[in-house]
C-alpha cells in the first residue's frame, strides 16, 4: 500500500490486549492495572484483520499490547498468523516485557514466531522493581536466556532512556551486544500517557554515543526507525530510536490496530478508524481508504504532549 505521500505501508503493529503484568511508570496510567472495560478482538477477528493487511501488502506484523503473552490463546494465534507467510508475510514478531518468556519462548518458536523484542530498561533489581511497581528482573533475564536457547538468535532488547534513572547504565546495557548477535535499542521517552508528565526524564538518544564513544554508524545503518551502530570486535549492534530528536516520519511504514480493533494511522494522532464488523472487500477498502489519510508527521517536537487519546499500553508502542 502507498499513502498520499508516496510512503510504502507494509508494517502492522497489532495490539492483542490492553492488560499488562508489569506497570511501568511511563506507560500504565496507574499501578492498579488497566481499568478499561473495552472488549478486545477475538482470535478470529485478529486473524481476519491481519490477513486483510497482508492481502494489501503488509510484510511485517508485530504482536504487542499491553503484554501479548497474557492472552490465553497466544500460541494458537501465533500458529494461525504464521500461516500468512504463504500470502506474503515476511516477518511475524512480538514485543514482550519478558516476564512470562521463560515458559513461552520455546512454544512461541514452535508456533512460528520469527523474532522477539524484549523490553529491558535496567539491569538492577531495585530499579526494575521501582520502575514497574513490583516486577522481578531475574524473571526477565531468565526469559531472555530461554529465548536464546529456543533459537531466537537475533534478539532485540528495548531500553527506554530516562535521565536520572538508567543513563548511568547505558554502557553496561550497550555491552550486551558485544558478545551476542543482539541489537540493544535505546528509545527516547515519548510524551504519551503518564510519560507526558516526565519531561525532566527525557534524554536524547545521542547521549548513548557520548557514553559509548567506540560506536560507529554501520554501513547498512537503518533498521526500520532505528539507526544502527557497532564497534570493532562487537558481534551485535546498538540501535538509536529518536522519535523526539530526529524526524523519521518521512520514512514511516507503519499502521497500528488497537486490541479493540481500531486502526491508528499515527501513534501520536487522535484519529482512530473502527474496523470491527467489517469483512472481506469492505474491510480491505476501509483500510486502504484510511491509509490515504495517514498524517505526514507527528507533532512531538519540543515535548508537546501526544495527541493520542490512549496511553501506550492501549496502543502497543
Ligand atoms: N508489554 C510489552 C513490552 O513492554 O515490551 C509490549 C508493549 S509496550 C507498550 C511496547 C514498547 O513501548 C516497550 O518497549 C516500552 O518500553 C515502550 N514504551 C512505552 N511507553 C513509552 C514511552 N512513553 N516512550 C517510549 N517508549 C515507550
Ligand atoms: Fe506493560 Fe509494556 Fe507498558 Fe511496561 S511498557 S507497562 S510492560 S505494556
Amino acid at each position: 500500500m502507498k499513502d498520499a505521500f508516496g510512503r510504502t505501508i507494509d508494517y502492522l503493529r497489532l495490539s492483542l490486549t490492553e492488560r499488562c503484568n508489569l506497570h511501568c511508570v511511563y506507560c500504565m496510567p496507574s499501578a492498579g492495572g488497566c481499568s478499561s472495560t473495552r472488549a478486545v478482538c477475538t482470535l478470529e477477528e485478529l486473524v481476519e484483520l491481519a490477513a486483510a493487511c497482508v492481502a494489501l501488502g503488509v510484510k511485517k506484523i508485530r504482536l504487542t499490547g499491553g503484554e501479548p503473552l497474557l492472552r490465553g490463546d497466544i500460541l494458537a494465534l501465533v500458529e494461525r498468523l504464521s500461516t500468512l507467510h504463504k500470502d506474503g508475510l515476511e516477518e511475524l514478531c512480538m514485543t514482550t516485557n519478558g516476564k512470562l518468556l521463560a515458559e513461552y519462548a520455546a512454544p512461541l518458536q514452535a508456533a512460528g514466531l520469527d523474532r522477539l523484542n524484549i523490553s529491558l530498561d535496567t539491569l538492577r533489581e531495585d530499579r526494575f522493581r521501582s520502575l514497574n511497581q513490583g516486577g522481578v528482573l531475574s524473571r526477565v533475564l531468565d526469559g531472555i536466556a530461554a529465548a536464546e536457547a529456543a533459537g531466537f538468535a537475533r534478539l532485540s532488547l528495548n531500553t527506554v532512556l530516562m535521565k536520572g534513572f538508567n543513563d548511568d547504565e547505558i554502557p553496561e546495557l550497550a555491552m550486551l551486544a558485544h558478545g551476542k548477535p543482539w541489537t540493544v535499542r535505546f528509545i527516547e521517552l515519548m510524551p504519551i500517557g503518564p510519560a507526558a508528565a516526565m519531561r525532566e526524564a527525557y534524554l536524547p538518544a545521542t547521549r548513548v554515543l557520548e557514553l559509548v564513544p567506540e560506536l560507529q554508524l554501520m554501513q547498512d545503518a537503518h533498521a526500520g526507525v532505528a539507526r544502527l551502530y557497532t564497534a570493532p570486535g562487537w558481534v551485535g549492534a546498538v540501535g538509536l530510536i529518536s522519535p523526539m530528536s530526529c524526524d523519521f516520519c518521512g520514512q514511516c511504514s507503519r499502521i497500528r490496530i488497537t486490541a479493540d480493533g481500531r486502526l491508528k494511522l499515527c501513534l501520536h494522532a487522535a484519529e482512530e478508524i473502527p474496523l470491527r464488523g467489517l469483512h472481506g472487500a469492505a474491510l480491505q477498502q476501509a483500510i486502504q481508504a484510511a491509509v490515504q489519510r495517514k498524517p505526514a508527521r507527528h507533532q512531538l517536537a519540543e515535548f508537546q504532549p501526544s495527541q493520542s487519546i490512549r496511553p501506550m499500553n492501549e496502543i502497543g508502542g
